[in-house]
């Protein structure tokens, strides 16, 4: 399988270099140049265990490693919790009944979110590959919350890597901020930035943009332009479609997603693109809503970022949404540069000038579920069935109540609600093992201002 990228430069790479280089030279992202067709697989798949079902889908996109590396990689990514690393449930991702909806649980990895599920993976590739080629990488990733945790679990210890995690100052959840900072292996680095999430991933793609730099200090991707992410989760919405949908091709499965970066719900639509049957992709956001805009009238537009009870959807510009404009737009890279070049200069753009073409949006539906609407879900839903949802996974859980349609809809339950304590309703009960304690002990973290030369500065200084 060869990469390209969505601007439409430089030559195609393999996998293990896409991997590596984390973005497109041409600050493009990379994507498979095809994606395969699973659809005749699907009956067999059905008693594969999740890590089984990780391997089928990830070799086709793998061909560079020899599969029995894999494998182990694969293994080593899905085991079951052993001295606070791992996941805390064999089935990995449990796919379990609430009312007349299901949810697909993705908080049983070491940071209790869903970006443990592509992380651990990306870790474990990323060691690979250095023992491989004995070569070292300085990994720079953004957080709006959830991945810098998540990478600093993946990535802490590991002989090669050094992670330098940027997240907004002030902008986290407290606990968010101590699994980041609390972290006490040498080669993690927390810089608080005075800004946005937004502000942070500029910085960073600044940087990423920038080839001398880049290649001095052997910059790597954690975040989701990382492109092997996206493959790792796309495994899940198989997993749940294989888990929930009664026997027989063709039937469709709707899955609700809780929409910031539109890493998440991009993974469930190449899902459907390789043949899963999926009715609707209901994208969810909270007040931060650039995206439902887009998907309800084919404007993208940029706003102001509110902080919400949500904040790891605090985001106004989605870094993949690139990738579904090119896959929108015929996988055209100077139709994409179009579009974005003018979304820079005007903080809007529009696809294809008049009315949207034909079947669009084709499977996604759209809506936002404000403070309000989030609070009184995490409410009616505790008070239904005594279970507590994460604010994340709330809005999700209240757009799909609006647009669900009638196929079984599977919510994306992407945080454990103990990340977000705050937003639990009065008399639960949601703190989790894995978070008790963070607050004794000591923090580690560097502020500074929102600026990228500054932060460049700080990793020269880090590394040299
Ligand atoms: C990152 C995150 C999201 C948003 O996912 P995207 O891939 O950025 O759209 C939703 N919920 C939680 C808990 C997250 O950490």
């Amino acid at each position: 399988m060869r990469y390209v990228s969505t601007r439409g430069g430089g030559a195609p790479v393999a996998f293990r270099a896409a991997l590596m280089a984390g973005q497109a030279e041409d600050g493009g992202l990379l994507m498979p140049e095809r994606l395969p067709d699973f659809s005749g697989h699907l009956e067999s798949w059905r008693g594969l265990s999740y890590p089984d079902l990780a391997f089928e889908i990830l070799r086709r996109f793998t061909d560079d490693v020899p599969a029995s590396d894999l494998r182990a990689i694969v293994d080593r990514s899905y085991a079951p919790a052993r001295n606070g690393a791992g996941f805390d449930t064999v089935e990995i991702a449990p796919v379990v009944p609430m009312g007349d909806l299901y949810l697909l649980e993705l908080f049983h990895g070491p940071t209790l979110a869903f970006k443990d599920l592509a992380l651990q993976l990306l870790g474990h590739l990323f060691d690979y590959e250095l023992a491989r080629s004995g070569e070292t990488l300085n990994v720079l990733g953004a957080t709006s919350g959830d991945t810098g945790s998540a990478a600093i679990a993946a990535l802490r210890g590991k002989a090669n890597v050094r992670v330098f995690i940027l997240f907004p100052e002030g902008r986290t959840s407290r606990l968010q901020e101590l699994q980041m900072t609390t972290v006490a292996d040498g080669n993690v680095h927390c810089i608080a930035v005075e800004g946005t999430f937004d502000d942070c991933q500029r910085i960073m793609k600044t940087l990423f943009n920038n080839p001398a730099f880049k290649a001095r200090w052997r910059l790597g991707a954690i975040n989701s332009v990382n492109c092997v992410r996206l493959l790792a989760q796309v495994v899940y919405y198989f997993h749940a479609w294989l888990r929930l949908a009664p026997r027989g091709a063709g039937a469709r499965v709707s899955f609700s997603v809780p929409t910031g970066n539109f890493g998440d719900v991009f993974a469930g639509f190449l899902a459907a693109e390789m043949g899963l049957p999926v009715e609707r992709l209901i994208l969810a956001t909270n007040e931060n809503d650039i995206l439902d805009r887009f998907f309800r009238t084919g404007v993208y537009r940029r706003g102001e970022v509110r902080r919400t009870l949500s904040p790891s959807m605090d985001i106004q510009v989605a870094s993949n949404f690139e990738r579904y404009l090119w896959w929108r737009l015929g996988r055209d890279g100077s139709a994409v540069r179009s579009f974005m070049a003018a979304f820079e200069a005007a903080g809007e753009a529009g696809l294809g000038g008049g009315p949207v073409g034909a079947g669009w949006p084709g499977r996604f539906v759209s809506g936002s579920a404000d403070r309000a609407a989030t609070v009184a879900a995490i409410e009616r839903w505790f008070r239904k069935t005594g279970r507590v949802l994460d604010p994340h996974t709330a809005v999700g859980v209240t757009v799909a109540e609006e647009l669900r349609g009638d196929a079984p809809t599977v919510c994306l339950a992407t945080a454990h609600p103990g990340k977000f304590p705050a937003a639990a309703p009065a008399g639960a009960q949601v703190s989790h093992p894995r978070l008790a304690g963070l607050d004794d002990l000591p923090e580690r973290k560097v502020v500074v201002p929102n600026d990228a030369g500054r932060v460049a500065r700080h990793i020269e200084a880090v590394c040299s």
